[in-house]
């Protein structure tokens, strides 16, 4: 039987975060194997929140060489610009169609946009996100589609476009479903709810150790333990979570002492930026391998582009036959 596909992407708007790690990219490591994969550069969405195209190209190799540092194998998982394969935008214009405004409008990963960016007045693109991300997904018939948990809710519109073509038209595409990780929203340095690029409050893959410690001896903690000997609350506290993922062997100890005042919050940073760096090192040293071969990232597009491209053209002959288009 053949594998099963899953479809995720990403925003090329710079260099990616833990964030971007522990919610999508682990699960897309640990499932390229077991499913046949492919992941899209969502450089259009780009233009949802950013109208100037000038980064998109560097952005786009930066992330694609996190993706590549971090372990997705260029030979099995096609790695894809969504500008260079024609048929998403087709396949969005017709979805369009399946959708209600008001559906749309009901989203609340749009709202927490417009909320977080100071949005005044939605661009109708904005507005079409999650209608452009089910054509990527279902372009590929995707039946997984790893990713965070503000992604949810477009997974969600993407189950109902498909419900609705396959019920007017017949059926052609799957109802995908979004699988998550432990950690589907990493919160940020600033102790705020999730770690993202436009709160400012990340840390990067491609991070430096310095860096990496200078960003966690800032980051908030526990507002109530000023002192060193305070008892701390560790489920408030954005550094515990970071243990939990990064040093879960130590999570049992710290809890204890931090809860007892016996650990301050300076060396439970330093624990934890050590847990972080080791981490990181080899990722780091994997990715500054591209960092010298720039070309090499960009052959692995476009390999991945003539892969996804004969898949896409398959599905957009089906829905061209069962529309009778042509
Ligand atoms: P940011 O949210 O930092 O501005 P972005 O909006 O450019 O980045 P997306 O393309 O929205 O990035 O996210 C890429 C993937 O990473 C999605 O699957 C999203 O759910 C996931 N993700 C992003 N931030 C987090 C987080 N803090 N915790 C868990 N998953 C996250
Ligand atoms: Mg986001």
């Amino acid at each position: 039987m053949a594998k099963k596909r899953i479809l995720s992407g990403m925003r090329p708007t710079g260099k990616l975060h833990l964030g971007h790690y522990v919610g999508a990219l682990e699960n897309w490591i640990k499932l390229q194997n077991e499913y046949e994969s492919f992941h899209l550069v969502a450089d259009y969405h780009v233009l949802t929140t950013n109208l100037n195209t000038d980064e998109i190209y560097n952005n786009t190799l930066e992330m694609v060489m996190d993706w590549l540092a971090v372990g997705i194998n260029p030979e099995t998982t096609p790695m894809f610009r969504q500008s260079q394969i024609k048929e998403h935008a087709e396949l969005f214009l017709i979805f369009s169609m399946l959708v209600t405004k008001a559906r749309l409008e009901r989203n609340p990963t749009l709202k927490d946009q417009i909320r977080d960016l100071n949005i005044e007045n939605v661009i109708y693109g904005h507005l079409g996100y999650p209608v452009l991300q089910s054509a990527d997904i279902l372009l590929y018939k995707g039946e997984k589609v790893p990713v965070g948990e503000d992604q949810v809710p477009h997974v969600e519109i993407t189950r109902e476009i498909a419900r609705k073509f396959n019920n007017q038209y017949g059926l052609v595409f799957p109802e995908p479903e979004p699988l998550l990780t432990k950690f589907s929203r990493l919160p940020g340095l600033d102790g705020g709810s999730k770690m993202s690029k436009s709160l400012n409050n990340t840390i990067l893959i491609s991070e430096t150790p310095e860096d990496v410690q200078k960003k966690l001896r800032k980051a908030v903690t526990d507002p109530q333990k000023i002192r060193r000997n305070d008892p701390g609350h560790p489920e408030v506290c954005t550094i515990f979570t970071y243990h939990k993922r990064f040093n879960p062997e130590e999570v049992p100890e710290i809890e204890k002492s931090c809860r007892s005042g016996e650990l301050g919050c300076v060396d439970c940073k330093l624990k934890c930026t050590a847990k972080i760096n080791e981490f990181l090192d080899p990722i780091r040293e994997k990715r500054s391998v591209y960092e010298n071969d720039k070309n090499k990232v960009l052959e692995i597009l476009l390999d991945g582009e003539r892969k996804a491209s004969e898949v896409a053209k398959e599905t957009m002959s089906e829905v061209h036959e069962k529309m009778k288009l042509g």
